[in-house]
């Protein structure tokens, strides 16, 4: 890889996102499909975001997701000590019983910190062939779309480069 592009990625910050998925044995079912609850780390509720996954696949019945984004006193707990508190979040906010059981997906380089000043490396990282997809490659923050269009960019450029035309 080129020095310069490699320098480029190598200030990239990443930041993580941490996914609490609890399991109930009477599928509880919330009102709305998605929550944005108050956070507040010193009582334990790490919470923000909160999906009902039954309400978007019903194979999913019974399964609550609890996303924690960004860095922050949670991941100093253990698995099962940060499941706990965000089950007793549930019961406090929504009035559900204990889960039955408890899966912790910690994710340390979930997504890029879009800090002033942030480089992105350039998507042709070298002249035989060689383009960056994905977050990295792309000029948006870490989103589905943003690494969607740099992968479709770096594939056009390839197909550019072997002279391959689009149908
Ligand atoms: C928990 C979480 C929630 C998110 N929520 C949202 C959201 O709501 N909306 C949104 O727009 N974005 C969201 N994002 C961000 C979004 O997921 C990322 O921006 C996007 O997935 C980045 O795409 P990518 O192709 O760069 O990387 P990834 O999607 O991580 O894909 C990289 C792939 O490469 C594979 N891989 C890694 N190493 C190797 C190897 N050595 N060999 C072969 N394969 C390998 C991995 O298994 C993976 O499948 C979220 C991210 C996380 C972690």
């Amino acid at each position: 890889m080129a020095q310069p592009v490699a320098a480029t990625l190598a200030q990239i910050e990443f930041a993580p996102i941490c996914t609490v998925y609890l399991r109930y044995a009477q599928p509880p079912r919330l009102p709305q499909p998605i929550y944005a609850l108050h956070t507040q780390p010193d009582n334990g509720h790490f919470g923000p975001w909160v999906f009902d996954r039954r309400q978007t696949n019903p194979n999913c019945a019974g399964v609550l997701s609890v996303v924690i984004s960004g860095a922050g006193a949670h991941q100093a707990l253990t698995a099962c000590g940060l499941a706990a508190l965000v089950a007793q979040q549930m019961i406090a906010t929504f009035g559900l019983p204990a889960p039955a059981g408890s899966a912790v997906i910690p994710e340390k380089r979930a997504t890029i910190v879009p800090r002033r000043g942030l480089v992105h490396p350039p998507p042709r990282v070298s002249a035989d062939g060689l383009n960056l997809a994905g977050d990295a490659g792309s000029p948006f923050p870490s989103t589905l779309e943003g690494s969607v269009r740099a992968g479709l960019a770096a594939a056009q450029a390839l197909c550019a480069a072997c002279g391959f035309t689009r149908v």
